[in-house]
């Protein structure tokens, strides 16, 4: 099943992404709201309710609400996680473009809420932001509560699989030491386009990941190539941190960002980043200059 949530900013409905309906290259939307009462958003609730259940029910239902796709806005397909767990140089060769040293634990970071965007939606470019690329990654939104969960145990607390694209100032970065303000910019976290349940993708390590710009090709990598698989990712942060349900956990980037290549590759306002996973579709997001 594919969650999405559609409508303009700040305004998203939950639905479900249906593709080839009604017809082979139409796709709708299945409107949640319209049909059930008690389904507000895809956010912590919804997921701490078993609300993925009862959307997959609705989809039983002989009269489902559907709103034609086309030209329809998406959000990002969850709404106000309580955090973004992510992860630094957790693909050995990124590890080497970005400083060579390859980490023996986790290196976690956190990127603002208030970074999401829609998978389709501009990234704009901050006045004064000269070094801004993108990083292809595998997310995870988690399911239930997760604290001092086993790695054998830690796929059933996985709510579903998206993609982040973990937009980085890397000026920013670099000058604050720490990497918040450079990784939270509004707009810098692409997310979605769907949230693809867990028994859509049989193998989380084995999805192609891509990045483009301007149909240029920066990154084409394997998530087998990850260091740390995502049991081991949430064995580790739930030792001492919850998971909440909503929360997001981006994998890290693989190999091939702009602003490690030479020349670099850096984005400018009318640029296209398209990024895509395998299962997991593809977001196309313009740059633009702040207005
Ligand atoms: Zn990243």
């Amino acid at each position: 099943m594919k969650l999405v949530r559609f409508g303009p900013r700040g305004a998203e409905r939950p639905g479900v992404w249906l593709a080839d309906t009604p017809a082979p290259g139409q796709a709708s939307i299945l409107d949640v709201r319209a049909m059930t009462f008690d389904i507000a958003d895809y956010d912590a609730h919804f997921f701490t309710h078993y609300g993925i259940e009862r959307v997959r029910a609705l989809l039983l239902e002989t009269q489902p609400k559907l709103v034609p796709a086309a030209g329809v806005r998406l959000g990002a397909p969850v709404a106000r996680p309580g955090k973004i767990v992510c992860l630094g140089k957790n693909y050995a060769a990124h590890a080497a473009e970005f400083d060579s040293a390859i980490p023996q634990t986790p290196i976690f970071f956190s990127k603002a809420t208030t970074a999401l965007n829609g998978p389709f939606d501009p990234i704009v470019l901050p006045r004064g932001s000269a070094r801004v690329d993108g990083e292809a990654e595998l997310a995870l939104v988690i399911g239930r509560i997760a604290r001092r969960v086993d790695a054998a145990a830690a796929l059933d607390y996985i709510a579903g699989y998206t993609i982040l694209n973990d937009v980085t100032d890397r000026d920013a970065q670099r000058e604050g030491q720490q990497w918040f303000r450079g990784k939270s910019a509004d707009t810098f976290g692409p997310l979605g386009p769907y949230l693809v349940t867990p028994d859509e993708i049989s193998d989380p390590h084995r999805l192609r990941i891509t990045q483009r710009v301007n149909g240029q090709t920066l990154q084409d990598d394997s998530t087998q190539q990850m260091l740390f698989k995502i049991p081991f990712l949430i064995a580790y942060f739930s030792a001492a941190i919850t998971l909440e349900p909503g929360d997001i956990i981006a994998t890290g980037t693989p190999a091939g960002i702009g602003s490690a290549r030479q020349p670099p590759v850096l984005l400018r306002a009318g640029d296209v980043v398209e990024i895509a996973i395998e299962n997991l579709g593809e977001q196309r997001s313009p740059a633009v200059a702040e207005a």
